[in-house]
């Protein structure tokens, strides 16, 4: 088979440029083991497990404000689940199918040149030939090994489409300190398991703002974390097993259901491309530029692979501007700083841009405006008034540079700050805008509007 390009992964990286390239005409292969679109992300990732966690928050919250019963039913949590993985996977198909130019493989991807590949299908082999690539193969989780490694389970065994786990264990080690590991303790403590969060350093979330996971830390840890903890062995049998640990040079032991493992995720490199040139580190990531161009410059590598922002939001944007710079030459250029971030805790976290600690390390002199939830419409009638939302602005300029907000519908409102760190609005532009009454976006104006006061 001769194309134009082959996208190799069908996730958010990958799909997006697919549907641009093949509607500006060009002859497009994408291919996916997986056979279906969505990747990672939707297969076991951000899709199922947001499922999962507003399901477990409405339960929440109808136990909390309406004195309801009901416990969660795990099982339909999962059924549900499965449901919009499956409406989504038909979702795109359809999309998918309406470009005869655009063609789709299950199988994978192996180079066997700069401008060749094998696709392994069911059917045999597919070789392929093309002008352009773009590697979008994400990440896996990665695990670490120690005695009984082989008993404990990760996020995908949770999240994966029609996964066999559909019960509730009891107590459940969680090893972790990143945001997946947050995440899913949160959302079992929730229906009620026994939580034990073990963490290897002192601190959680390390790659965030220091004084933003000083106010979040307390807000989504409300079961029991273990901190400079690492996990010696596991024995026994899932759903009553015995982990050896080690917390605070102390070896101590405690019996579990389950074992979770979330210490991170590994680049997936495709077989072969030693055969390309394109460089990538030993932790499987493919180096870019701002064009989403690797080493080799008709090879793009977009999402995760590329160790950038390892986020769906940016893995969509990524492939677009790959896509538009095969199309077009070098016309777009990826801004890899003004990408927002979410922790889907209860309650979430997000953030964007320049915050506290960055612009203090940069000796940038910035005013800082805030908005207490405790006063929020909406979070009082949720009841959920902890958290804040705070933007950060240029002193001179009065431009916005960054915002975080912890608390109700963080993840919402981080697109409203967003947009105007994206555009380096005002205060007095952020200001103006009336923001809609009742929501938690009130917070955001009303924030701004702090400016003239603590200037
Ligand atoms: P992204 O970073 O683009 O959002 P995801 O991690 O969600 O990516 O998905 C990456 C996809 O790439 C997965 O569905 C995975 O099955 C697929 N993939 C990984 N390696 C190969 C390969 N060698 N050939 C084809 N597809 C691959």
């Amino acid at each position: 088979m001769k194309v134009d390009v082959l996208i190799i992964g069908a996730g958010g990286g990958a799909y997006p440029a697919a549907f641009r390239l093949a509607d500006s005409g060009k002859i497009v292969l994408m291919a996916d083991p997986k056979g279906v679109l969505g990747g990672n992300c939707l297969y076991l990732g951000c899709i199922p497990s947001k499922t999962v966690r507003e399901l477990i928050e409405i339960n929440d919250r109808s136990g909390r404000l309406l004195g309801s019963k009901n416990h969660a039913d795990f099982r339909s949590i999962q059924k549900h689940k499965d449901d919009v993985q499956q409406l989504r996977f038909d979702q795109h198909e359809q999309e998918r199918s309406v470009f005869k130019n655009l063609k789709f493989l299950k199988g994978n991807v192996t180079f066997t040149g700069s401008n060749s590949a094998d696709v392994s299908t069911e059917d045999g082999t597919v070789p392929v030939e093309f002008d352009h690539a773009i590697i979008a193969t994400g990440t896996v989780v990665s695990r670490i090994s120690f005695p009984g490694s082989d008993l404990c389970i990760t996020s995908d065994d949770i999240f994966s489409f029609g996964t066999v786990f559909r019960e509730i264990p009891d107590k459940m080690v969680i090893v972790g300190g990143g945001y997946i590991a947050l995440e899913v303790a949160g959302m079992f403590h929730k229906l009620g398991t026994e939580v034990h969060l073990f963490v290897r350093t002192e601190t959680v979330l390390r790659n965030v703002d220091r004084d933003l996971v000083k106010i979040a830390y307390p807000l989504i840890t409300p079961f029991r974390v273990h901190l400079n903890t690492t996990i010696r062995n596991v024995a026994g049998k899932r759903g009553k097993l015995t982990v050896n640990y080690t917390e605070n040079g102390e070896d101590l032991s405690m019996q579990a259901g389950e074992v979770l493992l979330a210490v991170g995720r590994k680049g997936v490199v495709p077989e072969g491309i030693d055969l390309t040139g394109v460089k990538y580190s030993s932790k499987g990531i493919i180096e870019v530029s701002d064009t989403m161009q690797t080493s080799v410059p008709h090879i793009f590598a977009t999402g995760d692979i590329t160790g950038r922002t390892p986020y769906f939001h940016a893995a969509v944007r990524e492939s677009l501007v790959a896509a538009n710079n095969i199309i077009g030459g070098t016309v777009d250029r990826m801004d890899f700083i003004n990408v927002p971030v979410s922790i889907f805790t209860y309650p979430p976290v997000s953030y964007i841009g320049i915050l506290r600690n960055e612009a203090k390390e940069k000796g940038m002199d910035i005013v800082e405006t805030s908005y207490a939830m405790s006063g929020d419409a909406r979070a009082q009638m949720y009841e959920e008034q902890d958290g804040e939302i705070r933007l950060f602005f240029q002193r001179k300029t009065g431009r916005i540079v960054g915002g975080w907000v912890v608390g109700l519908d963080a993840p919402e409102l981080i697109n409203e700050i967003g947009t105007a760190v994206f555009n380096s609005l005002t205060a007095k532009d952020i200001a103006r805008f009336p923001d809609q009454h009742p929501t938690t976006n009130e917070g955001v104006s009303k924030a701004a509007r702090a400016w003239k006061e603590s200037r």
